[in-house]
């Protein structure tokens, strides 16, 4: 072990070989487990209130440890800006999340999935669905790369459907109010739907987003 590779944690000031870092600092496996990073770090939450009583959670046990008071701060914060956004629940798909707000939706493709989720959705529609006029822009766009922000303004509606490939159960469709593509909505997959709690996830989701859309429209 060579004292050149150590690293000191930004919270208990150790210092260590294996550190994991959160938005900028850096933390040891000890302080990591106590955080319960692993619970929070998707910031995957059924409603605000579970993030908060999560947020709530990181800020007593950074005390508990004697954190410094900014990383303590700066943790808090993390939470924090999901709520000054209007954060109202996220949700996990295939290597995908959504993430609702109160006056958008945000939905963040993981780039080493795109590809292979791009090559199933490109056969489920020409062999199953039998849908024409699709080319690899429109797939481009019905599968975002990265974090997209979605207005409600801009849509109709969402649905749920059943895909009959698996691993893609369920598909949330978008329908875009202005698409000059047929296709031009954006489907977002999630698989493991035959799960209750994640149903029931998506469910929730899907019909926040709807009532948003709603309110949006009659504004
Ligand atoms: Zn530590």
């Amino acid at each position: 072990m060579n004292i050149d590779d150590m690293v000191m944690c930004g919270g208990c000031h150790r210092l260590v070989l294996n550190t994991t870092k959160i938005n900028g600092m850096t933390f040891c496996q000890r302080c990591i487990t106590q955080l319960k990073f692993n619970r929070w770090k998707k910031f995957i939450f059924s409603s605000v209130d579970e993030l908060k009583m999560m947020r709530d959670d990181v800020e007593k046990v950074s005390q508990e440890l004697r954190f410094p008071k900014q990383v303590t701060m700066n943790l808090v914060r993390l939470f924090d800006d999901y709520i000054d956004l209007g954060f109202i629940q996220s949700v996990y798909g295939v290597s995908q999340q959504m993430f609702i707000y109160k006056d958008h939706f945000e939905i963040k493709t993981d780039d080493f999935f795109r590809k292979t989720l791009m090559d199933t959705v490109s056969g489920m529609l020409q062999k199953d669905l039998k849908v024409d006029g699709f080319n690899s822009n429109t797939l481009s766009k019905m599968i975002p790369q990265g974090t997209i922000r979605y207005e409600y303004k801009d849509y109709e509606s969402v649905k749920l459907s059943t895909g009959r490939n698996r691993p893609l159960d369920c598909i949330v469709v978008f329908k875009n109010k202005n698409d000059p593509y047929s296709l031009d909505n954006v489907y977002f997959f999630f698989a493991h739907y035959a799960l209750p709690e994640v149903k029931e996830r998506i469910n929730n989701a899907a019909k926040a987003i709807q009532e948003h859309i709603q309110m949006s429209n009659k504004a």
